[in-house]
């Protein structure tokens, strides 16, 4: 049986993957309507299999989250039968009530993005798609279990601010975001979210903090009264990637005794209802599969 459960990982993931900390098998990019994905690896694990996509490639980071296929990475693991995805991300902290290395089950976000294609629906008139609860509360709720289980420091509790990058943001900007309401700063949730959403996924972000936002200051930020090191900064991150094998494994046993609380599987329902679309989401695109000769115009 094909494994229900995928995740979405950057650079710091996909290394552990170079290093064997993860056992994989490649299968390579797939080719979708929307372009070739990512490469996906089938994962083997003692308590369950799951799929992972390397979100910047495989050298390292030379796909700058502005120039991801979000869509043909949505459409692919999809294709291959997955209904749960994972996305593993980096953020920096607006906040200093966030510990670096903490785990965090996001629960909001705001889009700051400008250049990326955000529906799978281009002249179609679909992807009215309600946005709450944002994120799939079965998947959050397996998250806070596992990290539970593992013992991990986590909150479940943040609003992620997905902007354009790959710069990073200025002091003002940062301040703008917190005012906005952010909590954590990242470059990847968006569209990525929205995208599985609109092909009833379910998803769900855990996120953890790398570093602090800009706060245009060389001086360092404190931790219960003592400067903070650069040092121990860098191993606590590098400690929260390090256990990625270990959650996801535990995580795709968690996920096999979560009651199922969400309504993802139905997101498009409406659509459905009205008449607009079929049940079986293929042929949603299958325009998109003809050569552009013979596709119908809008
Ligand atoms: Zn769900």
């Amino acid at each position: 049986m094909s494994p229900s459960l995928a995740c979405i990982g950057g650079t710091a993931a996909y290394d552990l993957l170079r290093e064997g900390a993860l056992v994989a098998r490649r299968l390579g990019p797939q080719a979708t309507p929307f372009g070739h994905s990512q490469p996906i690896y089938y994962c083997e694990s003692r308590l369950g299999d799951f799929y992972f996509l390397s979100r910047h490639g495989e050298l390292g980071y030379e796909l700058a989250p502005s120039f991801v296929n979000y869509r043909a990475n949505i459409y692919a693991l999809k294709a291959l039968d997955v209904r749960a995805i994972v996305s593993w991300s980096e953020t920096r902290a607006l906040s200093h009530n966030y510990r670096i290395g903490e785990y965090v089950i996001v629960h909001d976000v705001i889009d700051e993005t400008t250049s990326r294609a955000n529906t799978f629906f281009e002249n179609q008139g679909l992807g009215l798609v309600r946005q709450w609860p944002v994120f799939c509360p079965s998947l959050r709720a397996a998250f806070e279990r596992t990290l539970e289980t593992e013992e991990c420091d986590f909150s479940d509790q943040g609003v992620y601010i997905c902007v354009e990058g790959p710069r990073r943001e200025t002091p003002a900007e940062a301040r703008k975001y917190t005012l906005l309401g952010a909590d954590l700063i990242g470059q990847t949730l968006a569209p990525e979210v929205f995208l599985a959403k609109e092909l009833q996924m379910c998803y769900a972000s855990l996120c953890y903090v790398a570093s602090y936002a800009e706060n245009g200051s060389d001086f360092r930020p404190f931790e219960n009264g003592r400067i903070l090191d650069p040092g121990v900064q860098q191993r606590r991150a590098r400690a929260a990637v390090e256990r990625l094998p270990r959650l996801l494994e535990r995580l795709t046993d968690v996920l096999n005794s979560t009651p199922a609380m969400c309504r993802c599987e139905v997101s498009m329902g409406h659509h459905v209802q009205a008449g607009q679309i079929d049940l079986e989401w293929r042929s949603w695109f299958e325009d998109e599969a003809r050569p552009l000769e013979n596709r119908t115009l809008p």
